[in-house]
């Protein structure tokens, strides 16, 4: 008999692999629709994102009521934000009230990780296989594993001869780090740099920053929800939420405008990015509507916020090193923060630039670049991801003839509407490569996918149909036009993780879809209004 608590080759409907927002959404939607599922989670709780990424100042950066999710009408009555955007704490305790009160604990298997996935065709199923040893079969697999999930390894000489204490801002340890009297060295000045130096700067002796590349980033204005904004959400929410879903971002507080910045004058240019900055957030990405694609109007942007840093920043030269001049305004991740720019005004805060001077080795004292020595008792590596494809390339996914998705995606990944995989029938990707992703309110997304997944599902079950598989055509198809997209923007000019160009060797693709969630959602609802269209629905006999 298999033993299904355990999981030691049993079998269900549905695996899915991840237990954040994606696959706990994932599991309650199947439960109702009477699918028996299994989650498998690598982590110890659930959380994903919200369970990991613990280091100090982690926070959303989309308002908190829009970054949450849509599905229950009882569960948005009765969970208030208390902040505008809220810390990583109350997300996770966000994520934990959801599981409780969906019951969603009973089937999800914790400290497991997924290490490979069979498709067995004469079987029609996958097989899943687990670090304990489990092989379990199911019909469907859902892989809710994340597009940032995937730490990005340091890799620098002399790492394990130093002596204090190393950190990875996507792997923070539970119990939180006191770094009262230390000298800490960041490394990196992405999202979650930007985030946490300011924080850890409140606390340390000293912090050196050693940046490579400077971002972009706006202020967030965070502070206590306000009540007027909980209240109008309480009487609007229906109508918001649609509007998001509809949206280009998901993100309704980022006021897409439908401007031209080229049509306007610059005084009145002007006043609308000082009203969109005062206003906070990702309102200054969405000031006009060709900020992303026309250089011109992009050049606007970059240098109304190389002017906010200059106004923020004390010292004339570390401010020039903070303005990024290498790439289009918001083409790698715009971040929002909490007093990035000025922690630097601090005595304790050191900028130091090793793109002039690259990082040599991490010594048993510290850390040396081309020109100094740095004496640091604690090391914060804010390094990033192995983005949108880190997690799946973790698994040893095989589909038909036992072709493996890294083989598959050797030259970048290649999806159909970052559903599904050609060659890889009834294995779905909740926020693959090929759509809006990272590029998105990721809660709009991941609901999307998780609804268009399930009713997917309860179609092919009318139909009689055993598997579904995305055909070579549609997905070449999607692919070539996932590329035009990006190729009409500014983002391909970025070295950003969106291209894989963080790291080393992995092919440089742009892989979220820039055409927006709203004509993303439309063209998914219209493949599967044409019977799935570009899919291949087999009978459950072959
Ligand atoms: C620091 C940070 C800040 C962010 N801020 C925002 C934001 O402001 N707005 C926004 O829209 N998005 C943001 N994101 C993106 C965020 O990842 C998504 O919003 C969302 O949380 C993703 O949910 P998910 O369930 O799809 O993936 P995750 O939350 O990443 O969960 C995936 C889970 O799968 C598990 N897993 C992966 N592989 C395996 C395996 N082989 N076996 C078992 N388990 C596995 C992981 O342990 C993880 O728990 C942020 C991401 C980070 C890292």
């Amino acid at each position: 008999m298999p033993d299904v608590k355990t999981g030691t080759n049993s079998s269900c409907d549905v695996v899915i692999v991840g237990a954040g927002f994606s696959g706990l959404y994932m599991l309650h939607r199947l439960r109702g629709l009477g699918f028996s599922a299994r989650v498998f989670e690598a982590g110890d709780g659930v959380g994903g994102t919200w369970f990991w990424n613990r280091y100090p100042g982690a926070r959303v950066d989309i308002e908190s009521q829009e970054y949450s999710y849509s599905f229950s009408d009882e569960l948005q009555d009765e969970w208030v934000w208390t902040e505008r955007y809220a810390a990583q704490p109350e997300l996770l305790a966000y994520l934990n009230h959801v599981a409780d009160r969906f019951d969603l604990r009973r089937d999800i298997q914790f400290e497991t990780r997924v290490t490979a996935a069979r498709f067995d065709e004469a079987a029609m199923r996958w097989n899943v296989v687990t670090d304990r040893g489990e092989t379990v079969s199911a019909r469907f697999c859902v892989m809710a594993t994340g597009c940032l999930s995937v730490t990005n390894e340091p890799n620098f000489p002399g790492m394990e001869s130093f002596a204090g204490a190393s950190y990875h801002t996507g792997r923070w340890p539970h119990a939180g780090v006191d770094f009262t009297g230390k000298r800490v060295g960041v490394i990196g000045t992405g999202s979650s740099a930007i985030q946490s130096i300011p924080v850890i700067a409140a606390q340390a002796a000293h912090v050196h920053v050693f940046q490579r590349t400077p971002n972009y980033s706006v202020p967030a204005h965070n502070g206590p929800i306000d009540p007027r904004v909980v209240a109008d959400w309480k009487a609007n929410r229906a109508e918001y939420r649609q509007k998001a879903r509809e949206s280009g971002a998901g993100i309704l507080a980022a006021g897409a405008s439908e401007q031209s910045a080229l049509e306007v004058s610059a005084e009145e240019r002007q006043r609308i990015y000082e009203q969109r900055w005062a206003r906070g957030g990702f309102a200054m990405g969405g000031a006009f509507i060709d900020i992303a694609i026309n250089p011109e109007a992009n050049a606007t942007a970059a240098a109304f916020v190389a002017d906010k840093i200059r106004g923020l920043v004390d010292d004339p030269k570390v401010a020039e090193a903070l303005i990024p001049t290498s790439y289009p305004f918001a083409t790698k991740r715009l971040c929002v923060d909490t007093g990035y720019y000025a922690a630097f005004n601090r005595d304790n805060v050191t900028l130091v630039d090793v793109r002039a001077a690259p990082i040599e080795a991490i010594t048993p004292t510290g850390l040396r670049t081309a020109e100094a020595d740095y004496a640091l008792d604690a090391i914060v590596y804010a390094i990033g991801f192995d983005a949108m494809t880190g997690a799946l390339g973790a698994i040893d996914i095989r589909g038909r003839d036992g072709i493996s998705l890294r083989a598959a995606w050797a030259e970048g990944p290649r999806t159909y509407l970052g559903l599904m995989v050609a060659g890889f029938p009834n294995l779905f990707t909740i926020t693959g490569p090929g759509s809006p992703s990272v590029l998105s309110n990721m809660v709009v997304s991941i609901e999307q996918h998780v609804d268009w997944i399930s009713d997917c599902l309860v179609a092919l079950a009318d139909r009689q149909a055993g598997a579904i598989e995305a055909t070579p055509e549609a997905q070449s198809d999607w692919v070539d036009h996932v590329n035009a997209a990006a190729d009409f923007t500014l983002f391909p000019q970025a070295n950003s993780w969106y291209l894989g160009a963080n790291i080393p060797g992995k092919p440089r693709v742009f892989m979220p879809y820039v055409g927006g969630v709203g004509v993303y959602r439309q063209l998914c609802a219209d493949v599967a209004a044409k019977d799935y269209e570009g899919f291949r629905l087999t009978s459950a006999a072959g």
